[in-house]
């Protein structure tokens, strides 16, 4: 039987109710579709680090660098400075492991309520650059503590990094029914890397003629996904703009519980990282209300990545079947807890095809 290995790192706050979730509900599915999920666990968190002064053990992203795929779910504690967290556990692994296409799509899913106006247009893919730009780690403080001190961040941008993910977004705009990409920029203020960025932009897109593309400030996109959300399809944007961007689309797609993204080696020369978009959650730590969908469509991307097409999609219109039903915790207004709407996914699994 086919199996993957799949290393899990469930992380901080309910990191530690989804991740369970998802593999309970990818262990049926796999059962139901003829094929092993071999997952390791991984205790890298923020307590491990309180305790040892290292999220990662030596050694660590060797052993890591072994498996198919990383089920992760979220870092960052109370205790832990957010700058540590992040440059402690998640950056070393996507930049660590070249994952620099971070994939987010965005989608109104059936039953639930968008606060837009027309929430069925929604129906978006934002490519994100994840190895570089505004989070590249450039930088340093000078005269720490006195009068004069400074502090510089220096986005870098790098013509294969810039290169390789607009082509990466090119052909991933040209894999959907719209063929559009928008190029989210801010070339205006920025003119050094950001010009680069635009630059590279318009030659790659000479070599996809079928992809009709436009070109945002990434101000005015926050207003154009607000207003006119159909004119957007596929975007590309840099690390920092990206960031943002998606977070604006979960909510508009009614949650941060729902959103998904993909950290892709496309390569696959090193193992991809699939998380939810949302962070450890501390208001609803260990109230068992966290919702789940984020980490089940995040398997699903999974699943897709290693090649069982079928069972992703199978899980996909499980998650809507759910959401159909109205099986929906607080965060999506319901009233369901995350062993109910796992409960429900696993039941719909069983119906379904
Ligand atoms: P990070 O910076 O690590 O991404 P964040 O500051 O964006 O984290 P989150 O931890 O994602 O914050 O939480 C933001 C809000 O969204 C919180 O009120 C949280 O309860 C809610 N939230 C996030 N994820 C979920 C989820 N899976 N289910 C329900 N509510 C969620």
């Amino acid at each position: 039987m086919k199996t993957y290995r799949i290393a899990a790192i469930p992380g901080d706050g309910i990191g530690n109710e989804v991740i369970p979730a998802g593999i309970e509900v990818l262990e049926a599915l796999a059962a139901k579709r003829g094929f092993a999920l071999a997952f390791e666990h991984f205790d890298w968190g923020s307590k491990r680090y309180l305790e040892t002064g290292a999220y990662i053990p030596a050694g660590g992203l060797e052993r890591l660098k072994t498996f198919d795929a990383i089920f992760f779910g979220a870092v960052g504690a109370a205790e832990v400075p957010d700058h540590i967290s992040l440059w402690g556990l998640r950056l070393p692994i996507c930049q660590g492991f070249d994952q620099y296409a971070n994939v987010r799509p965005a989608r109104v899913l059936p039953g639930v309520d968008s606060p837009l106006r027309d929430g069925s247009a929604v129906d978006w893919v934002i490519i994100r650059e994840n190895s570089e730009g505004e989070y590249s780690g450039s930088g340093g403080r000078v005269h720490r503590g006195l009068p004069e001190e400074v502090a510089t961040e220096t986005s870098v941008f790098t013509r294969r990094g810039v290169e390789r993910i607009h082509r990466f977004a090119f052909e991933l705009a040209r894999a959907r029914p719209k063929k559009h990409l928008t190029l989210v920029t801010k070339s205006n203020a920025q003119r050094h890397g950001m010009v680069l960025w635009d630059e590279i932009f318009f030659e790659v897109a000479k070599a996809y003629p079928e992809v009709r593309w436009d070109r945002e400030l990434v101000d005015a996109m926050t207003t154009r996904m607000v207003l006119k959300p159909g004119s957007i399809d596929t975007v590309v944007a840099s690390n920092l703009h990206a960031d943002i961007l998606s977070d604006l689309a979960a909510a508009l797609s009614g949650s941060l519980g729902i959103a998904p993204t993909a950290n892709l080696n496309p390569e696959r020369t090193f193992p991809s990282m699939f998380e939810p978009i949302h962070g450890s959650a501390f208001d609803i730590t260990g109230k068992g209300i966290a919702n789940p969908l984020a980490t089940f469509w995040t398997a699903s991307m999974m699943l897709e990545h290693l090649g069982e097409a079928r069972a992703a999609a199978g899980l996909m219109r499980a998650i809507e079947a759910v959401t159909a039903e109205g099986v929906l915790t607080p965060d999506l207004g319901g009233v369901h807890d995350t062993r109910a709407v796992t409960n429900a996914v696993k039941r719909a699994l069983d119906r379904g095809r």
